[in-house]
């Protein structure tokens, strides 16, 4: 690991915690305009969040949240700040990274 993904790392667990930003709509923003987590809700359903990669790859991470679509996430606390996502993401393209989501903290997988 490079100094730069190992600040980067750091920052994510550590540093500001990311928070949950609510957009009406069944679809995130195309445009994420910050590290936090964008989550696009309608008619008081979750139906995705969308965020860019935390290990800094600069790509864009959409999750799923209806539970009868397959794989889907939970959100949990969504009515806190700071959100917690279950289960693990691990990205099986580009970066592979794998890490959690807790209460706006990054916890990766793999040192
Ligand atoms: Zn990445």
């Amino acid at each position: 690991m490079n100094i730069r993904s190992f600040i980067i790392r750091a920052w994510n667990r550590y540093g500001i915690r990311r928070q949950l930003i609510i957009n009406s709509g069944d679809t995130p923003p195309s445009n994420l305009k910050s590290r936090n987590l964008y989550l696009a809700q309608e008619d008081e359903e979750n139906w995705a969040v969308a965020f860019n990669c935390p290990c800094g790859c600069g790509d864009r991470i959409e999750l799923q949240l209806l539970p009868e679509l397959s794989p889907n996430w939970q959100l949990i606390n969504e009515r806190k700040k700071y959100p917690t996502l279950h289960p693990s993401i691990w990205r099986k393209n580009g970066c592979k990274s794998h890490f959690w989501i807790k209460r706006g903290h990054v916890h990766w997988c793999k040192p």
